[in-house]
């Protein structure tokens, strides 16, 4: 199974993503972690990368594509996978297609989540995630028991250097004009699935797991 999760930053794709992982039983692909950990390892990519991620625009398709096209041809993506955070253009939607048809696979399902803009905002602007396990917090909404420290692991708490208000808002606006526009095209291929992405994540899964399962 091919799933792609569509929605703004902010919308929850990957803890839904990560839920999806044990209810699904294959991996997540989130071409965000793989930058981050590119540029956190400061190799050829990651240093391509880094100022895009700091300034909230799009990295080039090309160095997006290369990390995809490694994961794809894995041995643990041989069931499906999850797609999270890509593609994110029509460029890359097309250029998915074109991988997804030599690997001999085809995308099952698009879900898109759908969440207003403020409650987006409000949202990324008190995210916390840790260091060590990447399990996330909100400073509001889901707080840690003990400030600044992981509920499962202890772990330090920091804060998405892109978590601020003037990349959040850049990023809501290459949203809007680049990956919204996806939405018509899957539709138009009839994979899209749209759903509502507020409520508890638990309840979101189980909408989730409904659709899949339609
Ligand atoms: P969010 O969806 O909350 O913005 P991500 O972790 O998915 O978080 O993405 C963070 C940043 O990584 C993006 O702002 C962008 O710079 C880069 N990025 C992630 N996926 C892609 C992609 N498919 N194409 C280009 N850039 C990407
Ligand atoms: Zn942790």
């Amino acid at each position: 199974m091919v799933v792609v999760l569509l929605g703004a930053p902010g919308s929850g794709k990957g803890t839904q993503a990560k839920n999806l992982i044990q209810r699904l039983g294959i991996p997540q692909l989130s071409t965000g972690d793989m930058l981050r950990a590119a540029v956190n390892s400061v190799s050829d990519v990651g240093k391509q990368a880094a100022e895009y991620l700091q300034r909230g625009a799009l990295v080039p398709d090309s160095l997006v594509l290369s990390l995809i096209e490694e994961r794809l041809g894995g041995q643990d993506c041989k069931d499906g996978f999850i797609l999270d955070g890509f593609p994110r253009n029509i460029a890359q939607a097309d250029a998915l297609e074109a991988l997804l048809t030599r690997l001999g696979k085809k995308i099952s399902h698009v879900l898109a989540i759908d969440v207003d803009e403020k409650e987006l905002i409000q949202r990324l602007s008190g995210r916390r995630i840790c260091k060590k396990c990447g399990t996330g917090f909100h400073v509001a909404y889901q707080p840690p028991q003990v400030a600044g420290k992981c509920d499962q692991c202890g772990g330090d708490l920091y804060q998405r250097s892109d978590d601020n208000e003037n990349v959040i808002s850049e990023r809501l606006k290459v949203y809007r004009a680049q990956t919204a526009p996806l939405l018509d095209y899957y539709r138009h291929r009839n994979v899209l699935r749209e759903m509502r992405g507020v409520g508890s994540p638990g309840d979101i899964t189980d909408r989730i797991m409904q659709v899949l399962k339609a």
